[in-house]
């Protein structure tokens, strides 16, 4: 038997009367018809008990990270069950603040953040900027000398510490074009830079050590290796970053926000730390809340070899196989809970080889042209990492709570495509 491991879907999922997967209420074949495909549909209770879990485990402070899904209503809804807001471009800045987040819970992240995003930040009043580089202590006081406004900082330091993860989304190690290296002293001569400064006020450190970190052990490393450092500068804040990872496919275990944030706050307490400690989860949000429906449109048996199902999405809506090799499950929507006997290669619709969802993707046999296949666990770093790749129309999300579906983004359209494109 290889039925779906119900876990993988949202807190809310159900079997309907036909056999048909239920979320938020709602029977998501019915909103695959209402609102088109690809689809992204997230269970909302969870994703506000997501963020209540976060201010639970870690207190005020605690940020989310926008870049794993950003639209005004998850803003809104953060924001509204007490989150901060971890952003990480003008363009997340922007979104925040158009959904009516105030300016002091906001965290401006970024390793190269322009001269622009710096003075759009610094004029809202962003709660801190996370200064990366002495090239960005030099502009904080370039601007400084030009509009008086003195922003309260953390400095991005990279603790050396190694969290067993994919290579590209590793960032704590000694090696990494983030923060200020403790081992080579870049993070001394910066404390001391900022402490000196009149353009910034320096209020705390911040560290972040990867993404999809499994073992929450490695924060513990982080916290010792940074400690000395913390303790030594006596200041009030100290973020440890985000990163914690969530289960994709069968047999993966990750800890809960609550099991992370025990494990920080007892290494803390370990090490002396009494500055106040935060941190900035992304993906344990927002990725388990999400599922993603796509629609057959072609079946493909290559005698021998195997056989592809292709739809309506890929690259455009999830390019994390692509990135990262990164695995999901699959499962047929109308039969959620049936035995998933057939082994097919689930491809997208762009001009590429490479354009793969899930190679090796468990399905209910029969599949087929017009019927729905969907990959749960897709609520982060899907829909905010594609691309308009072949010019396909990014999709819409919907967000689903008691019965009822909102559209909070809707399908791009080719007058979207077009609307940049003034040649
Ligand atoms: C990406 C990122 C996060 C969030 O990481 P997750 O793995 O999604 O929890 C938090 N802080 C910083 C600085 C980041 O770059």
């Amino acid at each position: 038997m290889s039925v779906l491991p119900w876990g993988l879907l949202p807190d809310s999922a159900e079997v309907g009367a036909d056999g048909q997967l239920l979320v938020g209420g709602c029977d998501v074949g019915e909103l695959a018809d209402e609102f088109g495909t690809p689809l992204f549909v997230y269970d909302e209770a969870q994703l506000r008990a997501r963020c209540a879990e976060a201010v639970a485990a870690f207190g005020d402070g605690v940020a989310y990270a926008t870049k794993a899904f950003l639209c005004r209503a998850m803003a809104k809804l953060a924001h509204e069950e007490g989150m901060h807001l971890d952003v990480a471009s003008g363009g997340e800045l922007a979104v925040a603040l158009s959904a009516g987040v105030p300016a002091d819970r906001v965290v401006l992240h970024g390793n190269n953040k322009s001269d622009d995003e710096l003075v759009a930040a610094r004029a809202a009043g962003v709660g801190r900027i996370v200064v990366d580089s002495f090239d960005e202590l030099d502009r904080l006081e370039r601007l400084h000398a030009a509009d008086g406004i003195v922003p309260k900082v953390l400095l991005r330091i990279t603790p050396g510490v190694e969290a067993h993860t994919h290579e590209f989304v590793m960032t704590g190690q000694d090696d990494s074009k983030f923060g200020f290296g403790l081992k080579v002293g870049d993070a001394a001569r910066a404390v001391e830079r900022a402490q000196a400064s009149g353009g910034v006020e320096l209020v705390g450190i911040h560290a972040h050590i990867g993404s999809q970190v499994f073992v929450a052990g490695f924060f513990e490393q982080a916290v010792e290796a940074l400690a000395p450092f913390v303790n030594e500068t006596g200041l009030p804040e100290l973020s440890i970053g985000g990163g914690i990872g969530v289960a994709y496919i069968e047999g993966e275990e990750a800890p809960s926000i609550t099991e992370w944030g025990a494990v920080v706050r007892a290494a803390c307490e370990q090490a002396g730390i009494t500055a106040r400690v935060s941190a900035e989860p992304g993906r344990s949000i927002a990725a388990a809340a999400g599922i993603t429906l796509y629609r057959v449109g072609t079946v493909k048996e290559v005698p021998g070899i195997r056989t592809f199902v292709a739809v309506d999405g890929g690259f455009i809506d999830n390019p994390r196989p692509a990135l990262y090799g990164s695995g999901y499950e699959t499962f047929a929507p109308a039969r959620v809970a049936a035995d998933r006997t057939d082994v097919v290669r689930l491809v997208g619709k762009h001009c590429e080889s490479g354009d793969v969802i899930v190679p090796d993707a468990k399905l209910p046999p029969g599949i087929a042209v017009g019927d729905l296949v969907a990959t749960p666990v897709t609520g982060a770093y899907g829909r905010s990492m594609g691309s308009n790749y072949n010019l396909l129309a990014r999709p819409a999300v919907v967000f689903v709570a008691d019965g009822k579906a909102r559209l909070v983004i809707r399908r791009e359209t080719e007058a979207d495509l077009l609307a940049t494109d003034v040649g």
